[in-house]
């Protein structure tokens, strides 16, 4: 009897345990294939991790855009992001990573790559919107899988900001390099977008206290502000400050404005300056990108507005 069903125990375990082993390596398998990983360097907490792909484009998508705007307009964000990730990976595959990521393909600081927030911390700040909120943004991410915009079957930078000034800007007006999809187009929409005027006012004293420390030679014998060149979308490239030339880029950050996009006003012994849009108002705008999905444009139509000449492909791995 004792043998009998030892017998039976074997015949159990080879009838039903092998295939079981099978079809779970083979299953372990086809999840590697269908989930890639980067690594990520998370600058707030000091650390690199490993995520999976599409769940750090939902995570920059989250953080990126409101869960509010149109489907389409997220689905455009989406490729965006999965886009400037692959963009970056094959770059650095080549050369290497730079300093900033500590090892890492990408970094979490919106001002060296793109902004990030992990689901977990989202789903707090969301609260009771957290399952309406994230499922619409997985949906966007999920619609576009694989999904990349190419340009010379390359994969772009694909750059975003909030709001333009009505007009995006050349890349080569902003960064210097020109870059053949980014170049300046319309983007009306933007004038609808809350943070498309904004304004700031410093008393003469403070104005020049900030010059003082952040360019070097000011001198006010030679003027207080002149020399102001723009870009044809009319933000600014250069202008002089105290007789130095700085960057419109360098000057709307130590003034702490949204833009370059900057009318001046000097009223006695104050300054005013009026600003429109909000980032450096390269590649597709957010707020426009909104506005065109209302307008009743597909995420595809949206990024071929704002990245000129480029085409949407599907890529096999984020890797080359
Ligand atoms: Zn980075």
């Amino acid at each position: 009897m004792k043998r009998f069903l030892l017998f039976v125990c074997m015949i159990i375990i080879i009838t039903a345990g092998i295939p079981f082993l099978i079809v779970k390596s083979l299953s372990d398998y086809k999840r590697v294939e269908e989930t890639e990983k980067i690594s990520v360097y998370i600058k707030a907490e000091d650390k690199v991790c490993d995520m999976e792909v599409e769940q750090y484009i939902k995570e920059v998508t989250a953080a990126e855009m409101p869960a509010d705007f149109e489907l389409e307009a997220l689905k455009a964000q989406a490729v965006a992001a999965r886009t400037y990730l692959t963009n970056r990976v094959r770059v650095y595959e080549k050369t290497q990573t730079p300093e900033e990521h500590k090892g890492a393909m990408i970094c979490t600081d919106s001002t060296h790559c793109k902004a990030w927030i992990s689901e977990e911390k989202k789903k707090e700040q969301w609260g009771d919107d957290y399952k309406k909120n994230w499922d619409k943004i997985s949906n966007a991410v999920d619609l576009t899988k694989n999904l990349i915009i190419t340009y010379n079957s390359q994969p772009i930078s694909a750059v975003f900001h909030s709001t333009s000034s009505g007009t995006t800007e050349n890349a080569k007006d902003v960064w210097g390099g020109d870059v053949g999809y980014l170049v300046s187009v319309k983007s009306e929409g933007d004038l609808k977008s809350p943070k498309f005027n904004s304004d700031a006012e410093f008393s003469m004293e403070e104005f020049k206290k900030i010059a003082e420390e952040k360019i070097e030679g000011v001198n006010w014998d030679n003027g207080l502000i002149d020399n102001i060149i723009r870009s044809d979308a009319g933000g600014i490239k250069t202008l002089s400050v105290g007789g130095v030339s700085v960057k419109g880029s360098d000057f709307r950050f130590m003034y702490g404005l949204r833009s370059t996009n900057i009318e001046i006003e000097i009223l006695g012994d104050s300054i005013k300056m009026y600003v429109k849009g909000y980032g450096h108002g390269v590649g597709m705008s957010q707020y426009g990108a909104n506005y065109l999905a209302q307008e009743g444009k597909k995420f595809d139509e949206i990024l071929k507005t704002y990245y000129s000449g480029v085409e949407i492909e599907k890529y096999n791995s984020i890797f080359e």
